[in-house]
């Protein structure tokens, strides 16, 4: 990598983040051997024994699909706790996606699990189903908590199907995702009370009780404590907003030790400004200046309430903040020459990514997609930047493609996206690629970049939106 000079305020630059790339691995163990091992405690617990009578066979089986469900769903809880070790390893696109996948199989064999086990105790005969189900409901101790529960599950999966959640406002959907907390929590007496697999052994409820405490005791540290904590010890006020044009403003704050957060440039945090009314709900921005130790700052284009607030903050605004978050940073950076690609106002992390990366004349480049009605995010100041570090910026201005199955606006040329990105960058495969825009346009330049060579691994990606 070049030895090159250039490294802003680098005595106050904060610590760079710490990664591990072995904690992917051993992160995906532990969702491995916490399968094995709930499987391995049905079988203990004479899973396979009796299945000669149907009504056992599919009780047993409806046990099986509740211990999955039951740790699938914990360790959903656990991927979103925000853990900083998983946070790192993952990023949060790949824990979303996770997230989303072991929340429909999670549910799914939730749904399974009431229904092989109502049918199981109905004897395998579909016409006792209902007053089964009604005498388990109200005799089993923790049933109708369960139930209420499981009504709070369903309620976030209908809200979560791509169409729902389409239809619904951010905070809306994000207010009934919450309610999932509860569901899960709901569940938890039924399985204390009745479910026999959760009591067989001394082993089976250690087991049990250690993954319900690390799930609730890492939300309540990760999500509530530590950036209450943060938020105390930086005490981060409002210092100046300024109007950069194009609906973009920049948010400039100051704070106490602030060469001792841990931040590096092109991650995030999650901002609560406390300005009246509406400041419980956070939005993510990514930082826009490389960390200087003294100040951050954030940009923001208005999109809707939220962000458009930004430009009537005032200087002294008190501000909570959770993260850092992401891994598009250089620290995960493997090759000498870097590619920084953003779609509108995706250029502000790679504002912060051009100040803060050490490279030579010539190795950096930058390519900008633009549409027409967003303007020109931050050109200037990202043009200054660019010209600073000796590297090359290219403007993709224009309108999206009416098909929207390219990352290139209207009148590119004919080809395919793999050989528009080897005409802008001929030496892409040889770079760490940086990606930043919304999620659609991001994935079109993902499968670009890997047509093009680029391995997955010199690919770094943040998606402004889940
Ligand atoms: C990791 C990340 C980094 C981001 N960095 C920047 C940045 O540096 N500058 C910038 O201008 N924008 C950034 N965004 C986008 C920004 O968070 C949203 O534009 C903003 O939150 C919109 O809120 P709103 O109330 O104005 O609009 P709304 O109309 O409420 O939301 C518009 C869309 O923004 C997304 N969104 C809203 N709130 C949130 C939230 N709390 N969490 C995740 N997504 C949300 C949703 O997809 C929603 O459909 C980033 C987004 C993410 C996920």
């Amino acid at each position: 990598m070049s030895s090159l000079t250039h490294t802003p305020a680098a005595e106050l630059a904060p610590p760079a983040p710490r990664f591990a790339p072995w904690w992917k691995h051993a992160a995906e163990a532990l969702v491995w051997l916490s399968l094995l091992a709930v499987v391995a405690m049905w079988l203990a617990g004479g899973g396979l024994s009796g299945l000669t009578d149907l009504g056992a066979a599919i009780t047993s089986l409806g046990r099986l699909t509740a211990l999955v469900a039951a740790n699938l769903m914990l360790l959903q809880v656990l991927l979103l706790a925000r853990i900083p070790a998983v946070e790192r390893s993952f990023g949060q696109d790949e824990l979303v996606r996770s997230h989303r996948q072991l929340g429909f199989a999670s549910f799914t064999l939730m749904v399974a699990h009431v229904g092989l086990i109502l049918l199981g105790y109905a004897g395998a005969r579909l016409d006792r189903l209902l007053p089964v189900a009604i005498e388990v409901a109200l005799d089993l101790p923790g049933m109708l908590l369960a139930v209420a529960g499981t009504a709070c599950l369903v309620m976030v999966v209908v809200t979560s199907v791509r169409r729902t959640r389409a239809a619904l406002r951010y905070e809306s959907w994000h207010l009934l995702h919450l309610y999932a907390y509860l569901g899960v929590f709901l569940a938890l007496p039924h399985q204390l009370w009745t479910g026999a697999d959760f009591l067989a052994s001394p082993a089976a409820t250690a087991y049990w009780w250690t993954v319900w405490l690390a799930a609730a005791g890492s939300v309540l540290v990760w999500r509530v404590i530590l950036p209450l904590v943060l938020s105390r010890r930086h005490d981060l006020r409002v210092q100046a907003v300024h109007d950069d044009g194009d609906g973009v403003h920049t948010v400039v704050l100051t704070g106490r030790h602030l060469a001792r957060l841990r931040v590096a440039a092109g991650q995030f945090f999650t901002w609560r400004f406390l300005d009246g009314p509406g400041w419980t709900r956070g939005h993510p921005y990514s930082l826009s200046a490389a960390p200087d130790g003294r100040t951050l700052a954030v940009s923001v284009a208005a999109v809707g309430d939220g962000s458009a607030r930004v430009a009537t903050l005032r200087p002294g605004t008190r501000v909570l903040i959770e993260g850092p978050y992401g891994r598009m940073h250089p620290g995960v950076r493997r090759r000498t020459k870097v590619a920084l690609i953003a779609a509108g106002i995706g250029i502000a992390p790679m504002k912060a990514l051009i100040e803060a990366l050490e490279v030579a004349p010539g190795e950096l480049s930058v390519l900008h997609r633009v549409s027409c009605r967003g303007g020109l995010p931050l050109q200037a100041k990202v043009a200054a930047a660019v010209q600073a570090r000796g590297g090359r910026l290219r403007l993709l201005p224009g309108p999206r493609r009416a098909e929207a199955s390219s990352w290139l606006p209207q009148g590119w040329a004919p080809g395919s996206d793999a050989d528009a990105l080897r005409y802008l960058l001929p030496d892409v495969a040889e770079r760490d690629v940086y990606v930043c825009g919304p999620p659609q346009w991001l994935d079109l330049v993902v499968d670009a970049l890997a047509q093009a060579g680029v391995p997955q691994e010199q690919i770094h990606q943040e998606r402004f939106a889940w």
